[in-house]
């Protein structure tokens, strides 16, 4: 480490250490042994896989010391004071511990898997960390690649499932000797390729109940003193001084409140404090990974918490700035309603298990921005229908400096506003036409949103309900009854005369 990061780290260590009564790790470890019994395991889930082999308090006789351990800012809890069990884990994930640990090498699970098993969920993902460089990773894995610029990494794929491994990162604002990092004039992280030990990799984390590590070689966790602290108090807190790190890496704002909300957390004032003023760092970011990020917001099952988050912290308009204009105009709440429900709802299909297009939300967020292009066209003569793919090239061009749509999914976006057009056109053979489109169902879920969230069509909504399930017969008095009263109407060419 250099001197700096040394400094760095001692001062912040001393200020981590505020919380906690002692000092020494004895004592820490006998809070956390109080926090994983009582909040989270009656009966430790290691003793239970093991019981299966041989009695608990045997094992615990038997059980090895792990391995020495020094370091300046972790510490160690013993593998009869936590909660965590193989058979949480990932067998791949372990197997890419064992082999880098067979080569020599230092391996650890690290971050958010070894969070979520901590507070009983199930981790998405299971990441390793390692003192092996990318090559040396790639070296003992031939199921493996490299990838990144910005930061290297390993992906080790076993079937479907993808085991990410890094390489312990430093600290390195003075050593740039080999043109291993970069930062932008605001101080932002360009490249981060400098390699250390696990210590400076643990500073180097965004919040401290990321910064966890757990090896299989003496099935220890080694954490941060004040990580494992705010854990037990539910707290999201940076690592270091927040204004800074936001600086460096302004999605680790974004990732505050996707933490808040997924764990059920809260944002400690000091981490929450300089969001607001750095929000507009936000435009830094490449559109591509504003939108990655975007969208584990929307599928993260919680989206209605995660968007009043967003909206609260000024964030929501770094992403969608064409939604915030008009939730900022917004006289009859409309356009609140219209993105809240639309949360909901996809919401309500995640969590029940169902799959949702992102397509959809994206949709619905630029969907008055849409509208309001589209009249503009319209407003000089052009038809509503080319209208509308105008506004939509349009709509989609500027959002693509925020957080870039990729096609797959502007494509589905543009069917389901073309839908929006089509389906209240309707008459003789069109009906049949649109029920064969593709989008159909989620152009009619779209209809169903509008009309939940308080806009008139007309029964349209209820009219394609009924529609997609008639009996052939139903389906033409449903269509003639339609021409008779598109008949009643006297026929207008052109846009109404203004009164
Ligand atoms: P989840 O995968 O459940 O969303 P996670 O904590 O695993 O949560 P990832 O995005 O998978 O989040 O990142 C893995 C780990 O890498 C984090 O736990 C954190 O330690 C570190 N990390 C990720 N992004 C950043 C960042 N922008 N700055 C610093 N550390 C980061
Ligand atoms: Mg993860």
């Amino acid at each position: 480490m250099t001197n700096s990061l040394i400094k760095k780290v001692s001062s912040w260590f001393k200020k981590s250490q505020k919380n906690i009564p002692e000092q020494n790790v004895q004592n820490q470890r006998s809070n956390i042994d109080n926090f994983f019994e009582d909040e989270h395991s009656p009966a430790k889930k290691d003793e239970q896989y093991q019981s299966n082999k041989k009695p608990s308090n045997q094992r615990h006789k038997k059980s090895t010391p792990s391995p020495k351990f020094k370091s300046d800012v972790l510490v160690q809890v013993e593998r009869n004071d936590h909660t965590i069990s193989r058979k949480d884990l990932s067998p791949n994930a372990l197997k890419v511990l064992h082999r880098l640990q067979s080569g020599g090498y230092e391996a650890y699970l690290v971050g958010g898997c070894v969070r979520d098993v901590l507070l009983n969920l199930h981790p998405k993902d299971f990441d390793v960390v390692t003192n092996a460089t990318p090559e040396q990773v790639h070296e003992l894995f031939s199921n493996s690649r490299i990838i990144g610029r910005r930061f290297k990494l390993i992906h080790v794929t076993f079937g479907r499932e993808m085991i990410e491994v890094a390489t312990f990162r430093a600290n390195h604002a003075e050593d740039n000797s080999n043109n291993q990092s970069s930062r932008s004039s605001e101080g932002m992280l360009l490249r981060d390729n400098v390699y250390g030990n696990i210590d400076d990799d643990a500073v180097r984390r965004d919040f401290t109940i990321n910064a966890m590590y757990y090896t299989s070689k003496g099935f220890v966790i080694r954490a941060l003193p004040q990580g494992l602290e705010d854990l037990k108090n539910k707290q999201i807190r940076m690592i270091g001084d927040p204004a800074t790190r936001y600086r460096e890496d302004p999605v680790r704002m974004i990732r505050a409140i996707r933490f808040a909300v997924k764990l059920g957390f809260e944002i400690e004032p000091g981490t929450a404090g300089p969001i607001r003023e750095h929000a507009e760092l936000m435009q830094n970011i490449p559109p591509a990974r504003l939108f990655d990020e975007s969208l584990k917001l929307v599928l993260s099952g919680k989206g209605v918490e995660t968007f009043e988050m967003l909206l609260k912290y000024d964030l929501f308009k770094t992403l969608y700035p064409q939604a915030q204009k008009h939730l900022d105009n917004d006289p009859d709440g409309f356009n609140l309603a219209f993105f809240t429900q639309a949360l909901k709802n996809t919401d309500t299909r995640i969590n029940s298990g169902k799959t949702i297009t992102p397509a959809f939300i994206l949709a619905v967020f630029l969907w008055p921005e849409l509208l309001k292009v589209q009249q503009f066209f319209m407003d000089q003569g052009v038809p509503s229908v080319p209208a509308m793919h105008q506004a939509s090239q349009k709509v989609l061009t500027l959002q693509a400096k925020s957080a870039s749509i990729p096609k797959r999914f502007s494509f589905t976006m543009r069917d389901i506003w073309d839908l929006q057009m089509r389906l209240p056109r309707r008459f003789g053979k069109r009906a049949e036409q649109i029920l064969e489109h593709q989008k159909f169902r989620a152009g009619f879920d779209f209809v169903l949103l509008r009309e939940q969230s308080g806009e008139d069509l007309n029964g349209l909504g209820a009219w394609w309900q009924e529609y997609q399930f008639a009996e052939p017969e139903r389906k033409q008095q449903m269509t003639k009854a339609l021409d008779k009263d598109k008949k009643k109407r006297p026929h207008r060419k052109g846009k109404p005369k203004k009164q």
